[in-house]
């Protein structure tokens, strides 16, 4: 269950809502969803996001590295629309006028350092929502599917309940729902 615990969740913090920071600043908006707003670094591979996330389209990723940018966009849109969606028919928790960030630094130092402008320490993990920024921050080099689905969890639980859950009960729902997803993708030999 180690494996599982590779988030943080920040419930309640006292910062300046208007304030933004050099790394976050050097993000560029790769697409939006229904649900998701979805920020990158300026290098960051879509096709390699997509693989990363398991997201089969036409049942075929073979192609992904030469479409146009624009279809990736809306390729990568769809993709994390379609795990909302999925973490919620898990959780059996529809919050379905939700919108709200994902911001993918390069790897775990980047965002580190993103975690250190807020908090002002470093931080080990590889990914953590922000409940009140509303938004996801993953390192790309460690993303997968089921650390994704394990965020929307948190992001989710925090808006559906009017006093989110305390931390703790929400690990053991967003730890469950990644261990799910983890069986669904190995069942589908992804
Ligand atoms: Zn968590």
């Amino acid at each position: 269950m180690r494996k599982l615990l590779i988030c943080f969740i920040v419930l309640g913090l006292c910062f300046c809502p208007a304030s933004t920071f050099a790394q976050e600043e050097g993000l560029t908006l790769l697409a939006k969803g229904k649900y998701f707003s979805i920020y990158g670094y300026r290098q960051l591979d879509i096709a390699a996001l997509l693989q990363k996330i398991n997201f089969t389209y036409l049942g075929s990723l073979n192609n992904l590295s030469s479409r146009r940018n624009n279809d990736l966009s809306s390729l990568l849109a769809e993709a994390i629309d379609n795990l909302y969606s999925e973490v919620s028919d898990i959780l059996d928790i529809h919050v379905y006028s939700y919108h709200g960030d994902l911001k993918i630094l390069s790897d775990q130092s980047s965002l580190s350092s993103v975690f250190r402008n807020y908090f002002g320490s470093g931080f080990s993990e590889r990914s953590f929502y922000l409940h009140p920024r509303n938004t996801i921050y993953a390192s790309f080099r460690d993303l997968t599917e089921g650390m994704l689905g394990h965020e929307i969890a948190h992001a989710i639980i925090s808006h559906y309940f009017v006093v989110p859950p305390p931390a703790k009960v929400q690990e053991v729902l967003c730890g469950y729902i990644e261990y799910t997803i983890l069986k669904k993708s190995k069942a589908a030999g992804r």
